[in-house]
Order: C-alpha cells, then structure tokens, then sequence
C-alpha cells in the first residue's frame, strides 16, 4: 500500500527500475489514477471477518485463477514511461539502458553539446585532449566519491535540477532565476557569474591551495572546471605534475564546485524567499575548509585502515596534502597518525572576504 500512497511517484520518476512487482503495481496505479474521484486506503487487519475485506480476498484468488487475457488492459495513457534523468543515480540509469535501449541508442542532444564543450575546454585550458571516454572514465574515479559521482554525472548530462528545468514545474516557475542576480539560473552562473556570498570566497581559497602546491591556475572557465575532474594535465613535458599534485587537484576542484553547487541549493531551498538565512562569505570560507579537511582525515583514515579494505598507499597520501597543511614545519614526516592535522588557510582571504 506504501508502494501506492507514498513511493509511486519517486518510483515512476525512476522508471520503476529495481522495483520488485512493478508490472502489477504500475497496473493499480493506472487504474486509480483512471478514476474521477479520490481513492482513499485504510489498513484493516486481514482475515477477521470483514466483509470488505472478505470479499476482496475471494475477488483476488479468482482473478489468480484468470487467464492474463481475460483482465481488461489497464488504462496506460495515465502512466509515464522512462524515467527522469534528474531523479535517478548513474547506477539505475545504466540498469534503464539496459533494460530498454537498444545497443544502437542515440545520445541525448543535450549531453552531446556538453560533452564537446567540456573537451573543447580541457584542450584550451590544459593544453591535452581527452577522449569522452577518459571523462566518462574520470567520474568513476577512486577519488570521487559517489554523491560527487551522480552530480558530475547529471552535469555532464547537463541535465541537474536548475534554471530552465523549473520553468515547467508548476508552483515553482521562480526557481528558473537566481534570486540574487535575476538572471536565468544555470551550474555556469553559480559556479562562475554568481554574486551570492561563496563565489568568489571559494575560488580564491582554491587557487591559494592550488599555488602552494605548485599547480597552475588559470582563468577557470565552465568547461575546464567540470573537465577538472579528470585531472587533464600533459603526462610529458616540462607542464607535467606529480602524481600527488595531480590527485589534490582533482580533490580541491571537485570538493569546490560540489560545495558551490550546495551553497546554491541551500538557498533555493532551505532559505526560499529568505535572503537573510544565505550563508555569509565567512561561513563559506568555514565549510570550504571542513570539506577539505574531510578529506584529508578519510585519507588518514584509509592509511590506517580503518575504513574497511580500501586500503591506500600512504606515501600518496603524504605526496598529496605536503606542501598545503597548517603549521606544516611543526609536523612529523610522517603525520598520517598525528590528531588534529588541518589544511593551512591563507589569512589575506580571511580579511577581504565580503558578505
Ligand atoms: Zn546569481
């Protein structure tokens, strides 16, 4: 009954992948939906008795004794099909184009233009070209975690709940602007245009951290930034970066637009229309850092082996943070089992921060 009253939607949305019974369920669902009037469900305890009940026992266990084409068709003009990209993981999505694409299926449109654009962008940014390969590949990196994983992804697919999206929900038309700037909302704006306190505030700090670590940093633009993911930087050459700068790249760049993307759906959402609860520069500057200090204990964590067998090579994990953590000359060489290790914070961004 849950299935029905409470998961159809979540479930429909997700093109009922996974779902155990899901044939006989979207065919309920169909017919309830076929009715004019509301349909309202109460529990009642089985087999006491009841004629209602009673009599919908006896109606089931003929119906089971029914062959399938004697039940009348249900009306399927009042289920959807597929599902909605923005409601699924990559995971289920995989298990969708199994189930209904043919090997032969077509990119989305809109996936290709941002997929070229990411490419085009990595080339005029990094000086390399990937394949689209390598960028699929990149997302499902050991280094990416799995919430970061699903929102690249959709990025890629260009198909993230903002802007335009909103513009055919109903109720929820105003979501299609940035309520700070007026503009039409979109991942470019509030990673790049954005005047919401946070914008500026985190790229200063990654471009502090990325300096100290000897990595370039050029003029961010949206397609090098969602291509930062795969750490497109030349494997020859006097351009080449370590492993290490290579790895704390890919952490910083990802932890940093995945926080910018938050930020702007806290505010959407969790402060709709409530400008006076958006999270001050100061405050951005506070989570920016405890997302990166986040990862720095799991990589601490992994060294010990204390989060199952994921186990990782410490001195990568040593190559990774040297150069960018507080008081890093008070430090042992070996700091992975030391508490309290937290990554430096440039003091000159602390004074200008605005908001
Ligand atoms: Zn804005």
């Amino acid at each position: 009954m849950d299935g029905l009253t409470i998961h159809a939607t979540d479930w429909e949305r997700k093109g009922w992948l996974g779902i155990a019974n899901s044939e006989l369920l979207r065919d309920v669902l169909a017919r309830l939906r076929s009715r004019s009037a509301p349909t309202t469900f109460r529990w009642v305890k089985g087999h006491t008795g009841l004629t209602g009940n009673e009599g919908a026992d006896n109606l089931a266990k003929a119906g089971v004794e029914l062959a399938p084409t004697l039940l009348r068709d249900p009306p399927v003009e009042f289920l959807r099909d597929g599902a909605a990209l923005s409601h699924i993981t990559q995971k289920l999505a995989y298990r969708g184009v199994r189930m209904w694409c043919p090997k032969t299926a077509k990119p989305r449109a809109a996936t290709v233009r941002m997929i070229a654009r990411v490419i085009d962008s990595i080339t005029h940014t990094y000086g390399v070209t990937i394949t689209q390969r390598t960028l699929w590949n990149a997302i499902r990196h050991k280094d990416v975690s799995r919430t970061m994983r699903d929102f690249w992804w959709k990025a890629l697919h260009d198909a993230l709940r903002v802007g335009t999206y909103w513009e055919h929900i109903p109720g929820y038309e105003q979501r299609a602007v940035c309520q700070v700037c007026g503009m039409v909302d979109s991942l470019e704006h509030i990673l790049l245009e954005c005047d919401a306190p946070g914008q500026k505030t985190v790229w200063e700090l990654t471009n502090h951290m990325l300096q100290a670590k000897g990595i370039p940093t050029p003029q961010w633009s949206f397609g090098a930034l969602l291509g930062a993911i795969a750490a497109p930087f030349p494997r020859t050459g006097e351009d080449t970066l370590k492993t290490g700068q290579r790895r704390l790249f890919r952490i910083v760049m990802t932890e940093s637009v995945h926080l910018l993307w938050k930020l702007r759906c806290h505010r959407v959402i969790e402060c709709e229309g409530e400008p006076g609860k958006w999270p001050t520069a100061r405050e951005v500057r506070g989570r920016w850092r405890a997302a990166i200090n986040r990862r720095l204990n799991m990589d601490k964590g992994l060294v010990a082996g204390r989060l199952g067998n994921r186990g990782i090579d410490k001195q990568l994990v040593l190559s990774t943070w040297c150069g960018v953590l507080e008081d890093e000359a008070t430090l042992p060489d070996d700091w992975t089992r030391k508490p309290g290790v937290l990554v430096g914070m440039p003091q000159v961004v602390a004074e200008s921060g605005v908001g």
